[in-house]
């Protein structure tokens, strides 16, 4: 089998190179949940408002929705050269998660309401589903909606959400019925963060960033028009959500560019008076996350190749999760191993970090990145279960 891109998608990927040349000109990038000062967080909004006018934010969407019309596989071009590029993303909420579902469960006039925000990086979205006791049994959680007149009446909390802080609208899922089966009785909300009631606490993660935050809700009242799907069917609303999550696209070209760094890297230093890339045991690592990273991009490319179908990736998602989240580990691990003493040197100290400390910090990143969007147990559970039919353990 042979994978090649067309003549008009390789344009778009020299078109989308060149512009990340021109507005990135600095070395390293910030990850959206590295944005820390508002001067990097407006730095990102702009940025964003730029791809999204020349219509690359969200090629693949309709363009009554605000995208180009163009196919999947565009988007995987996209999601490559930014990953590649290290381009900031600012909103993988509305564009990899909330918008492929409203297209799929969301009214005409959510649709309408929503995406085009969404397209043209004007809002920015946080997800609301772990909760202090409900987070890989997320149908377990307790934030409770009760309908009244044309609200819902919101009390609970949520944890570990990512850009509360920032974000202008949460999606959600909320128990509507507590007297149902745990996973019939969930509803699946659409709220502005600015309701009266809602109070944003931060949480501040190991490398001293704030990206995650606490989220209570007292009284807060939220229009059913924001109901997506029906309610009390909200779960699996949510699930589909969770699989675009998990798909990946984008992780093994991030992993080919810290890789082709890290091999410059051992080209030019030395350690024991010979160059780095002469001793064999750094060379067969660096060749092992090669092949593994070469495996990836196969693996995200059958994710892609599902949503092109119109399908929602399910197995083959989370297959696409544990590899690549794992492999990133792996990846930070070997660089953090090759740099020795210099491995732990964060990027603030210019004289003595190596690759300006991006390997020191993505040791301590890389660990959330098992656990977001699920951990990998609860991947593999999925794997044994919907994949190969197993039985439950
Ligand atoms: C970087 C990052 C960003 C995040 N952003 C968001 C966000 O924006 N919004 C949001 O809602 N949540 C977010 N989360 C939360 C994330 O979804 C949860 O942390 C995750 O689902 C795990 O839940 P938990 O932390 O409650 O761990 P627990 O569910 O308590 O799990 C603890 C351990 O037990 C294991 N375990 C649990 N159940 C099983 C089982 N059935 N079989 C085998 N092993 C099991 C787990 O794998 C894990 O190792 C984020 C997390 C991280 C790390």
């Amino acid at each position: 089998m042979e994978f090649r891109f067309t003549p008009e998608q390789e344009v778009l990927r020299q078109q989308l190179r060149e512009f990340f040349k021109q507005e990135l000109p600095d070395d390293r990038q910030l990850a959206e949940d590295e944005v820390d000062s508002e001067g990097e967080w407006q730095f990102v909004r702009q940025f964003q408002k730029k791809l999204a006018s020349r219509g690359w934010l969200v090629p693949h969407w309709p363009k009554q929705y605000g995208g180009a019309d163009l196919g999947i596989m565009e988007q995987v071009i996209m999601r490559e050269e930014t990953a590649y590029h290290r381009a900031p993303l600012l909103d993988i909420f509305g564009v990899n998660m909330l918008g492929p579902v409203l297209m799929m469960f969301g009214s005409e006039e959510q649709k309408q309401e929503f995406l085009p925000g969404i397209a043209s990086a004007e809002v920015t979205w946080c997800q609301g589903y772990s909760e202090p006791a409900a987070g890989s049994d997320l149908a377990s959680l307790q934030t409770r909606a009760v309908r009244d007149g044309d609200d819902y009446v919101v009390n609970g909390q949520k944890i570990w959400t990512t850009n509360a802080h920032r974000a202008e609208w949460m999606f959600m899922l909320a128990r509507t019925d507590p007297e149902a089966p745990k996973h019939k009785g969930i509803s699946f909300l659409i709220v502005p963060m600015s309701s009266p009631g809602i109070t944003v606490q931060p949480l501040i993660n190991m490398t001293d960033r704030h990206g995650f935050n606490e989220v209570f809700f007292e009284d807060v009242r939220v229009s059913a028009k924001g109901l997506v799907g029906d309610e009390n069917r909200g779960w699996y609303v949510g699930a589909a959500l969770l699989d675009f999550e998990r798909s990946s696209i984008g992780n093994a070209a991030a992993s080919r560019r810290s890789l082709d760094e890290l091999v410059q890297y051992c080209r030019e230093g030395s350690g024991n008076g010979r160059p780095l890339i002469a001793e064999t045991v750094v060379r067969n690592r660096l060749a092992e996350i090669a092949i593994e990273t070469e495996m990836g991009r196969f693996l995200s490319y059958r994710v892609a190749s599902i949503q092109a179908r119109g399908e929602v990736p399910n197995m083959e998602a989370s297959v696409a999760k544990v590899y690549h989240s794992e492999l990133s580990q792996r990846l930070a691990g070997t660089g953090v191993e090759i740099m020795g003493l210099y491995g732990q040197v964060r990027p603030e100290s210019k004289k003595w970090a190596r690759l300006r400390g991006e390997f020191t910090m993505s040791y301590m990143m890389t660990l959330g990145i098992s656990i977001a969007g699920g951990t990998s147990e609860i991947q593999r559970n999925i794997i044994a279960q919907r994949g190969l039919g197993l039985p439950r353990g």
